[in-house]
């Protein structure tokens, strides 16, 4: 009989799908549950359980671990009569690795301290590459000792664990993290179409550029969907849509100015409203080539 805690996993989309087979592959019991029968399919076939609701998912289990789009998904997954703070154990642990507003964390850890479970913030950055590779860097708010106990299980999901502050924190600090990735896409895009319409060989200057201080990680994880125009999600522009509304309303509310954030937000709205929303957020490439007079 093992003695890890038993988790439950609520969503199993791009991020939750491969970070649940680490659990698994860890040795954890998964209990998961989200909408699509595939995804469900596909955590039986790595050897977890599938639950037929959020109730029966979380029933008896330690540890909750949330992966859903946005806040209206994590209110209605732990809110209600069907919902995770109704159903759960007191005593239980609601890991909520989902990007939402540092608001709707900070409201989350009362209402369920209210009803005897306790809630950290630990969204992620790192993409599905990170997810799969379990090296995700995981940014958690919330309380030392929750933070503790929940540690070994972000182990198997990650390599950078950082606890930020209390509640809403990891939020907080994920917002920075969107931010400086939407510039950092933009930068790039902005020169992938420079360094095309000036005839250069975009596969030898993307190797040397990612060499020298003007590399990054998103130049690393993002140069073949460039270089290919292959945009297949990855993280999908609706998702950094509302990141960007994220950081951008909280920015507004500690009165920082963020002038360069606050154009990439429109040219991420732009691509979205263009119909663009469901591909990956290299994607960005195809707003400048637009701005740029080319067909895409
Ligand atoms: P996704 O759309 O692929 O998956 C979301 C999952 O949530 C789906 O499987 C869906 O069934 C499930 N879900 C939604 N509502 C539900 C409900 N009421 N009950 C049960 N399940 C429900 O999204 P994703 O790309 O995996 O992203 C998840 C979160 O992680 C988002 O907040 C995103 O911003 C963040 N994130 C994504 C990436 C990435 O590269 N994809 C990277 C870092 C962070």
């Amino acid at each position: 009989m093992s003695t890890l805690p038993k988790i439950a996993w609520i969503g199993l989309g791009i991020m939750g799908s491969p970070m649940s087979e680490n659990l698994l592959k860890a040795g954890y019991s998964v209990t998961g549950f989200t909408l699509e029968q595939d995804k469900l399919d596909r955590l039986a076939k790595a050897g977890g359980s599938v639950a037929g609701s959020i109730a029966e998912a979380v029933k008896d289990a330690d540890v909750i671990i949330t992966m859903v789009p946005a806040s209206p998904q994590v209110e209605a997954i732990s809110y209600g009569p069907e919902g995770i703070l109704e159903n759960a154990k007191q005593g239980a642990l609601i890991v909520d690795m989902s990007s939402i507003t540092p608001q709707t964390s900070v409201d989350l850890a009362k209402n369920a301290a209210e009803k005897g479970i306790r809630v950290i913030d630990a969204p992620v950055s790192g993409g599905e590459a990170g997810a799969i590779e379990a090296v995700l860097s995981i940014m958690v708010g919330g309380g030392q000792a929750d933070f503790d106990e929940a540690l070994p299980i972000l182990e198997a999901l990650g390599k950078t664990i950082v606890l930020c502050g209390p509640h809403g924190s990891g939020q907080t600090v994920k917002a920075a993290n969107q931010l400086i990735v939407a510039v950092n896409i933009q930068a790039c895009a902005e020169a992938v179409v420079f360094l095309e319409k000036s005839g250069v060989n975009l596969q030898a200057a993307l190797d040397v550029l990612n060499g020298g201080l003007a590399g990054s990680t998103v130049l690393t994880r993002k140069k073949d969907n460039f270089l290919n125009r292959d945009f297949k999600p990855g993280f999908r522009i609706d998702l950094h849509h509302k990141d960007m509304g994220i950081v951008t309303d909280a920015a507004r509310n500690v009165g920082a100015a963020l002038p360069v954030g606050a154009v990439v937000a429109q040219l991420v709205a732009s691509l979205r409203a263009q119909g663009d929303g469901g591909l990956d957020h290299s994607a960005l490439l195809r707003a400048v080539e637009r701005l740029s007079g080319q067909q895409v």
